[in-house]
Parts: C-alpha cells; structure tokens; sequence
C-alpha cells in the first residue's frame, strides 16, 4: 500500500534519509527502529509532505505521491500522528476531534451529524468519553497521545504513520493504546509505526525494519531482526563478543 524507492533527504551536509527503500503491505502492523536520530522521524516527514525529498519516490495505494502537499495527501488516506502531541490546547478533547475538519470552531461553522457521532464513536473506541468536554491543556500525556491518535482516525485513513505512540505512557495506558491499534488494524487499516519499546514491537509487529544513519540495515519478522547481532547489540544490550 505504501512504498518508497530510494528516497534522500539531506539537511545541508546532514544525509538524514540515505536511499530509503521500504514497502508496506496493506493490513500490516510495520514498525522501524533504530537509534536516536537515524532519519526515523525525517522519512515520516518525508513521506507525508512535510519535506520535499531531495530525490527519490513514494507511492500510495498505487499513485505517485511525491512532492503531494501534507493536506492533499492527509485527504488522499496517508495520516500520520506527530512524535510530540500537540493539540489545540484551548479547545475540549471533543473539539480537538471536530477540529481535524473544521478550522475556527466557533465562528458559526456546522459541524455535520455525521462528523458528530464520529467523534463519539473514537472517544468510545478510545475510552476516554468522560474527558471529551475537558480542555486539551489540562489532559495527562497518555491522554493526549490518544487524541492525537483519535485526531487522525477521524480522517479514516487506509494506513497510518505513527511516531512513537507509546512514548512516555504509563505501562497500563501503553497497553490498552496497542489493543486499541490492534483493534483498528483488524478493521483493516495499516500501521506504520516508530518505536523505541522492544516489548511493544513483539506485541503488534508482523514485520520489523532497521534504520540506521540514514539507511534500512535489516527488515523481518521480529524474531529474525532480534538474532541480528547489531540489534541485539544496540537494543537488547546484549553482545556476541565473549
Ligand atoms: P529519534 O529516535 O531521536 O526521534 P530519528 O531517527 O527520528 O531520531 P530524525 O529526527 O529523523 O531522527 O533526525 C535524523 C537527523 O536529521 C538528525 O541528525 C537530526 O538532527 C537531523 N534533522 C532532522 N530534522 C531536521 C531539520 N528540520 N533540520 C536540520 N536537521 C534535521
Ligand atoms: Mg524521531
């Protein structure tokens, strides 16, 4: 459904995205590690709009989407959700969903009936409607993580991107956020997802991708990237050496 060849990103002499080469199936739960600043954020940016590429191409659900606007592409079935949350922190929880289609809410602006049970139905799935009338700013970090995931399914999008979702939540909110994306992921869309927590990754993954300095250095199953011995050496904290 989704698939890069050979894209580059350079920031002035800084190669951040080296020749990415990835493909996606449609369904897959996909999940890149890698260590701190080997291009994992940059090819999410990249590929949704945020950068242009220096080089290179992205193809989504069998359409050239290259150089494509982050809205357009957004509107086209592509979301991806931000490694820091940043809701509209004057706005409700309720209000941040509504907000994904509607720019200046309350300015007289109708929100549909469908837009509406929408939105109650992602609070429910999400189970958090008994914080949908509180202020963005005043929710926990966990929660917030949730609204950013609850924003970009209210575009009901085929595959989503997602940076680190679980980053800074507490272990029982870590885990009802993967049963949540398990949930999604069997009503069909596809997951592509940043993520430091190894024991997240055996959790979701069906398949596992290796960034490092720029570059893909291993993909499998979980347990094919783990008998990797510079994965195990850099995530795992184990060596091969006697
Ligand atoms: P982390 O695990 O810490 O989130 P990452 O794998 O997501 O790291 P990126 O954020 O993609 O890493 O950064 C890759 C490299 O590109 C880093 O050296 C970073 O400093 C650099 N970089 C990223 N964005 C920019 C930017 N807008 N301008 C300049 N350099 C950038
Ligand atoms: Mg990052």
């Amino acid at each position: 459904i989704l698939e890069t060849s050979e894209l580059k990103k350079s920031f002035g002499a800084l190669v951040a995205n080296d020749g990415i080469s990835l493909s996606v199936e449609a369904g897959e739960v996909h999940a890149i590690i890698g260590p701190n600043g080997s291009g994992k954020s940059t090819f999410f940016n990249t590929i949704t709009g945020f950068y242009k590429p220096d080089s290179g191409s992205v193809r989504f659900d069998g359409e050239e989407i290259t150089g494509w606007r982050s809205d357009r592409i957004a509107r086209r079935g592509l979301g991806r959700t931000f490694q820091i949350a940043s809701p509209f922190e004057d706005l409700t929880v309720r209000e941040n969903l509504l907000g994904v289609y509607t720019e200046g809410l309350g300015s007289g602006i109708r929100i549909s009936k469908e837009k509406r049970k929408r939105a109650d139905e992602i609070l429910e799935l999400l189970e958090i409607p008994h914080i949908a009338d509180h202020e963005a700013s005043d929710i926990s970090g966990g929660q917030q993580q949730l609204l950013e995931l609850g924003r970009i399914l209210m575009l009901e999008p085929e595959c989503i991107l997602l940076d680190e979702p679980t980053a800074g939540v507490n272990p029982a909110l870590q885990n009802r956020i993967l049963k949540h994306l398990r949930t999604i992921n069997e009503q069909g869309t596809t997951f592509v997802l940043i993520e430091h927590d190894m024991s997240v990754i055996s959790n979701i993954a069906d398949r596992v991708t290796v960034f490092d300095q720029g570059q893909i250095v291993t993909q499998g199953s979980f347990e094919e990237v783990t008998a990797d011995h510079r994965v195990r050496e850099a995530y795992l904290g184990q060596s091969d050496d006697p």
